[in-house]
């Protein structure tokens, strides 16, 4: 059976299996989404991702709790993004709510702009509470130095529709910077269906990567993956 997979969400938790073809580009791209399945009307909805964080408002916002253990255990390219599924029992915890990790996956050119600012990636670690509500918390990847667990992850990239199983298995955690600001906001997965009601917190540093693992990610995908940003209507940006 073909596992699904979806960038940005997870199936099973929705129970909104997206069986319409998508893409980035032309008459499947992001301004068509919400036209190309009636799963996916969502996608025009008043409260989407991706963002541009500007504006943000100053919050005494508590830190978010992460207890990640080594999880990541396969790697797939589903056409749309390499997403590497991670087993059960890493979780973060905010507003009182433990959410695990799920899975992580990749953008370029980032998603979330910064003061306007787009990076060359950005990482999106996708958790799930018990209820099935959604928490992202997204990284911003700048060129710099060689990074050393991307390395390792993507010693092998899959081919479209393949998947990679991991020997040896890595922590998130050493994906995100040592620095825990972060902005956030309220809203919804950045691929169909688009749905909404997703915490977001986006890290305020980045970490980095070298010229070489970004152009090696953006070629196994032969595409740009990033949906442009939509209008932040009437949500506040917070930040602590
Ligand atoms: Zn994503």
């Amino acid at each position: 059976m073909k596992k699904l997979v979806i960038a940005c969400g997870l199936a099973l938790s929705f129970n909104a299996f997206a069986s319409g073809h998508w893409g980035y580009s032309g008459e499947e791209g992001p301004e068509h989404w919400a036209e190309l399945s009636p799963e996916f009307s969502a996608c025009h909805a008043q409260n989407q991702s991706p963002v541009n964080l500007t504006g943000a408002i100053k919050a005494s916002m508590a830190p978010f709790k992460l207890s990640y253990k080594a999880g990541a255990k396969d790697m797939v390219n589903n056409g749309h993004t390499l997403q590497v599924d991670y087993a059960p029992g890493s979780f973060l915890e905010i507003d009182g709510i433990r959410f695990e990790l799920k899975q992580f996956h990749f953008h370029t050119p980032s998603e979330n702009l910064i003061e306007g600012q787009s990076f060359p990636m950005e990482i999106h670690f996708v958790h799930a509470s018990e209820k099935g509500e959604i928490t992202v918390l997204a990284v911003m990847v700048k060129e710099g130095k060689e990074n050393p667990t991307l390395a390792a992850l993507w010693k092998e990239m899959p081919k479209e529709g393949a998947q990679i199983d991991y020997q040896q298995s890595v922590n998130a955690q050493a994906l995100l910077p040592k620095g825990r600001h972060y902005y956030r906001f309220n809203g919804s997965l950045t691929t169909p269906p688009c749905t909404e009601g997703v915490r977001w917190l986006v890290l305020k540093d980045p970490i980095a990567a070298s010229k070489a693992q970004i152009a090696s990610f953006e070629k196994t995908m032969g595409h740009p993956n990033s949906r442009p940003v939509q209008p932040i209507n009437a949500r506040d940006v917070l930040k602590d």
